[in-house]
């Protein structure tokens, strides 16, 4: 699945040059809050996104993303705070007075215009001239490999097509920073995991700033450079992948990307030593036989399996452990056939993990 180079692109690429210096965020909010009568939408976020990441929003419905995303595209004003782009203060300019794109789930495409004129549309906006808008047009549309659809209409394409030319439509203004709302949440999960590592390689490719709002923790993991995980209109933590899902701050975070496995109160303190909020990712945790001997580095906890569920590649073991909670394991099926791993239901088992990976957290 390779992704055409830039080549054409030329040298001064208008907003795609870096003259500014490399101290300003490309996307900075300050106390940003948005508050529609009763219910604050935004409560007060902070947020530095540097120049060429591609940055997630990660939450679930209701969390505020795309309230945020709308402040920063200017569709929407701050109730307080301050949002500047690569270091200027835009909170009172307009969308179009903002270097920035956006694109929708919905694509928004104009059904009377073919996939060339869609694509054009910004540059028309702008009084590009036609030469150089026909050379923009069609690197944006091999960029997302839809060279020869000029022509087509959008209701003549498939749902991934769609979702491309949507992209090359913000792309080919070339903004300093696209914001994408869940733009892949339509497709089925096959061409969203195909789109997932296309767009990311697009990024890449143009080295634009994505914002890129997902309720979906498996897509930020896949595609982000750093995830921010949004709560109630609130920041819980912001990380690369691996330390937000390796180690959460919070319960939250904890339980939203991935599998919580919280241990609290008596059955912590029984299992840890001490008080406090803990939590184990189930594939660290190993599955063994009662009285399983217990290496130095490693703290084992015994219980009985309550459940069983077989997925395949991998099992998933529910554990009540005897010091009360539950905890979940998740083993490959490298040599155990589906009937042993269902076998194992209702058995006493003994579950061991390495220290290190027993993370204590903030409930
Ligand atoms: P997300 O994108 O994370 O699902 P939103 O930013 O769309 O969340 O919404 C955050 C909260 O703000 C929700 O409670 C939502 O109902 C509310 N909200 C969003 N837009 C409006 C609006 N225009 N008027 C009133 N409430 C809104
Ligand atoms: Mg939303």
């Amino acid at each position: 699945m390779a992704i055409p180079p830039l080549s054409d692109l030329p040298a001064d690429a208008g907003s795609l040059d870096r003259a500014t210096p490399a101290a300003a965020s490309a996307v900075r909010l300050e106390g940003v809050r948005k508050r529609y009568g009763d219910v604050e939408a935004v409560a007060g976020i902070d947020l530095d996104v540097a120049d060429g990441e591609f940055f997630s929003m990660l939450g679930p419905s209701g969390s505020g993303k795309t309230t945020t995303l709308r402040m920063i595209a200017g569709f929407e004003l701050p109730t307080a705070g301050r949002i500047l782009l690569n270091g200027e203060d835009v909170s009172n300019k307009a969308p179009f007075e903002r270097d920035v794109n956006t694109v929708f789930q919905d694509y928004a495409l104009f059904p009377h215009m073919n996939v060339g004129e869609n694509v054009a549309y910004g540059l028309v906006i702008r009084k590009v001239p036609g030469e150089e808008r026909r050379r923009r047009v069609a690197d944006a549309l091999r960029m997302v490999r839809l060279d020869g659809f000029d022509q087509r209409r959008p209701s003549h394409l498939s749902g991934g097509q769609r979702q491309r030319v949507a992209l090359a439509r913000a792309l080919v203004n070339r903004p300093r920073v696209l914001l994408l709302d869940e733009p892949l949440g339509a497709l089925d999960l096959k061409l969203r995991e195909e789109m997932q590592i296309e767009l990311k390689a697009i990024q890449h490719a143009v080295g634009i700033t994505f914002i890129y709002v997902t309720h979906d923790q498996e897509e930020a993991l896949t595609m982000s450079d750093r995830i921010a995980v949004f709560n109630q209109g609130l920041i819980e933590q912001v990380g690369s992948p691996a330390e937000v899902y390796e180690r959460p701050a919070t319960a939250f975070v904890a339980g939203f990307v991935g599998t919580s496995n919280l241990l609290q109160g008596d059955a912590a303190e029984r299992v840890f030593g001490t008080a406090g909020t803990f939590t184990v990712r189930p594939e660290k945790i190993r599955l063994a036989e009662p009285g399983a001997a217990v290496a130095a580095d490693e703290i084992s906890v015994d219980g009985r399996i309550r459940e069983v569920v077989y997925l395949g590649s991998e099992t998933r073991y529910y554990v009540a452990l005897d010091a009360g909670s539950e905890l979940v394991v998740t083993q490959q099926n490298l040599v155990t056939s589906s009937m042993e791993a269902l076998a194992a239901e209702g058995r006493p088992a003994r579950l061991i993990w390495k220290r290190q990976h027993g993370l204590p957290i903030n409930a």
